[in-house]
């Protein structure tokens, strides 16, 4: 029995709990949306919803709002943009999820600790990953962010039959969608990447999203404290991050594990320089790591070639002053950014965390054929050549738009999930399960502050029943929770001498 009981340093039982979603336009959501709210249900949880878009009709933004008559692809283009404006104009782009924080605020208690138990929200949807990051910021555990993935060829298919837009229209939006070149546009992908859960809906027929419906309540039942453990591809994608931890890439840190079917670990891999001798830098004496050089060369050699080609099409360009040359190429940069000559990674010193796994399985004799891969983005198509190569036979990853070049380029050897010709190539499939993020506070038998779970009772058998909420935000500030702890102690020991003489001896402890 602990001398304060923790309800007391909580301030209040089962708390609110906010959720949102992030998938790319045309994902069929309202289905998982009433998953989701039916599975909280079962947990004693009333569901609220919110949707973030509806926070710009109260806005006179440029483009206006869209009216009743407005066709689906007028409507879902003018809340693009109107997003975006309202993001600039706001000058963030957490600006659609602080009007949310603003919204719950409003209709808090007014009586402490201000707390919605037994409360969730959840926000329709994030489109910027800064909205993450704030709601992380603001609710802290509370905040549960959940990346669904679908088949382009589905999202296509309901924007085009359920909601009506033509073929082009709905190819337009979903580019429109997955990044846009302001960095107040939406940034749908990179939003993704924030996600505690990542869901799979393959379709919107009935086994599709009976499929993803397991997915979510699973979610539900490690939330609520039931003994569920991961499965190999969460086992695999979290090894994955945790190898992408270990890279000082100037750009991103990437992760890539190799794992035999049956879930032996074959080898790890992140993004990083190599080092004579096999492998890549780990720091030490002889280090020759971007950051310790002082540049990232890709982005050196890229500058470089770019100044060729403005130089080879601009007539007197060695004649020109130096300042006009800095003036033309910083607008030629701009102008290219979102295209493949300004994306190049063909100039980095680093090798890609899928090749370093399968080099590293290589160095050992550990036969990769057969394997599967995870990794924690989608495989560049240079990676894919290796990948196919090596005799993978299934790659695991997280990007909610999974379109390179490998595709492209390679698509006599690997397919999709959803594609009908699949045998005898490498198939590549989204990761579903739970994030590396949350892997740590979900799957540990311990509490995050390190308290054990009980599973079992005084006679060693097996008790079923859930924890609690495994992972939470309780209202109380470590300010409250002192005061807490003070009132609580009062008493429960008679004092050997008087609180000034205590004082008195801890502030001076020599
Ligand atoms: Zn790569």
């Amino acid at each position: 029995v602990p001398i304060i009981d923790p309800a007391k340093l909580e301030g209040v039982h089962r708390p609110e709990i906010l959720f949102a979603w992030v998938a790319a336009v045309g994902t069929p959501l309202e289905h998982l949306s009433r998953v989701l709210g039916d599975a909280l249900r079962t947990h004693g949880y009333h569901p609220r919803t919110i949707r973030l878009s509806d926070f710009l009709k109260g806005f006179t933004l440029p483009t206006p709002q869209p009216d009743a008559e407005a066709s689906e692809y007028r409507r879902l283009d003018h809340l693009m943009s109107r997003g975006n404006e309202l993001r600039e104009r706001m000058g963030g782009g957490e600006a659609l999820a602080l009007l949310g924080a603003v919204h719950i605020a409003a209709r808090r208690p007014p009586e402490p600790p201000h707390a919605f138990p037994e409360q969730a929200f959840i926000l329709r949807q994030l489109k910027h990953p800064d909205e993450a990051v704030w709601l992380r910021t603001i609710y802290g555990r509370a905040f549960h962010l959940i990346g669904v993935s679908c088949p382009e060829r589905v999202r296509l298919q309901y924007l085009h039959v359920m909601r009506g837009l033509s073929e082009s229209e709905a190819r337009e939006l979903i580019e429109r969608d997955r990044g846009e070149q302001s960095k107040f546009g939406q940034h749908v992908a990179r939003t993704f990447h924030h996600s505690d859960l990542f869901v799979e809906l393959r379709g919107y027929d009935p086994a599709s999203v009976a499929d993803a419906r397991g997915q979510v309540e699973r979610y539900l039942r490690l939330l609520f404290g039931a003994l569920v453990t991961p499965t190999r591809d969460e086992y695999g994608m979290y090894l994955a991050h945790s190898a992408a931890l270990r890279s000082a890439d100037l750009s991103r840190q990437v992760g890539a594990a190799i794992l035999k079917p049956t879930g032996e670990v074959v080898s790890l891999g992140a993004n990083e320089v190599p080092a004579a001798g096999g492998g890549q830098y780990w720091g030490g004496t002889r280090d020759g790591r971007d950051f310790v050089r002082g540049h990232d060369a890709n982005a050196v050699i890229r500058e470089e070639a770019l100044e060729e080609v403005v130089g080879k099409i601009t007539p007197g360009w060695s004649e020109l002053p130096e300042d006009e040359r800095r003036a033309r190429l910083s607008e030629a940069a701009r102008m290219l950014g979102d295209t493949r000559v300004m994306n190049l990674t063909e100039f980095g010193r680093a090798v890609h965390a899928e090749m370093e796994a399968i080099l590293a399985a290589g160095r050992l004799g550990v036969p990769t054929t057969g394997c599967h891969l995870y990794t924690t983005t989608f495989p560049c198509h240079n990676c894919a050549k290796h990948v196919i190569g090596a005799g993978l036979a299934r790659v695991v990853y997280v990007e909610p738009y999974p379109k390179s070049l490998a595709d492209r380029l390679h698509g006599d050897a690997i397919a999709f999930p959803e594609d009908e010709e699949r045998s005898g190539k490498v198939v590549f499939e989204p990761f579903r399960g739970v994030a590396p993020r949350t892997y740590g506070a979900l799957f540990s038998s311990l509490t995050p502050e390190g308290s054990r779970l009980v599973r079992k009772n005084s006679a060693g058998e097996f008790d079923p029943a859930p924890v609690g909420l495994r992972i939470g935000s309780w209202p109380l500030t470590h300010v409250d929770r002192e005061r807490v702890v003070a009132q609580a102690i009062q008493g429960v020991l008679p004092r050997s001498r008087p609180p000034e003489e205590e004082e008195r001896n801890a502030e001076s402890p020599q």
